[in-house]
């Protein structure tokens, strides 16, 4: 059976002030409070799995353990076709340290080379874990084409490269208003939201 969210209290299992801002935004749950595990000096644990479930699940389970709160974990991450889904899991990684996308928008550039197929998409994984191990988890994704070089500004990462498809503009020239009605991380939400946040 489902378990639906009871609590007062969510920790956001991520020390990424970007995503941070993006989840406090969309998420609206009246009367719940949000803090970030950064803001309860959780150690950010390694994330050393092979698929965007996987690292969700540590950071979840490792989150809600140390704080003894429920915990909502993202991983997520830009897959590109013809790199047969890389980044992928590496996606932060290839930014080096400390992370400069510029660096990993150009390798991606770099080795998509002259191929054809540019297509690309944005992944989120979620998982809403409790500190008894329990959980619930959801996916979304955002189809697009990479676009250079990079246009805007906005936004984090690989944002400036990535165009969604049928838009105009790169999530790099969108404002977070606009960029939140269709990102993969929205996507995922509506869907655990629909799962365990309703009645
Ligand atoms: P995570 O913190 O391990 O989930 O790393 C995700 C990485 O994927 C981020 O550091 C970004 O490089 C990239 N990424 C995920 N979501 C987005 C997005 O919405 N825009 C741009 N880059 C993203």
């Amino acid at each position: 059976m489902v378990r639906k969210f009871a609590e007062k209290k969510l920790v956001l299992a991520t020390h990424n002030k970007g995503k941070l801002a993006e989840f406090r935004d969309m998420m609206n749950l009246p009367g719940v409070e949000l803090v970030g595990a950064g803001d309860l000096n959780i150690p950010e644990p390694v994330e050393d799995g092979t698929t965007f479930f996987e690292n969700c699940m540590i950071k979840a389970k490792a989150v809600s353990a140390a704080s003894g709160l429920p915990c909502m974990a993202d991983d997520s991450g830009l897959c590109v076709a013809a790199l047969d889904g890389a980044p992928g899991v590496y996606s932060a990684d290839w930014a080096g340290t400390p992370r400069d996308f510029k660096v990993a928008m150009q390798r991606v550039q770099d080795e998509v080379g002259a191929a054809t197929d540019r297509s690309a998409a944005f992944v989120s994984t979620l998982i809403l874990c409790w500190p008894d191990g329990q959980y619930e988890t959801a996916e979304g994704h955002i189809e697009g084409t990479l676009v250079w070089p990079p246009r805007g500004t906005q936004g984090f990462g690989y944002d400036p490269m990535f165009l969604p498809e049928g838009e105009r503009k790169t999530f790099g020239e969108m404002t977070l208003e606009e960029k939140k009605s269709f990102s993969h991380r929205a996507r995922a939400w509506a869907a655990l939201k629909a799962k365990a946040f309703s009645d």
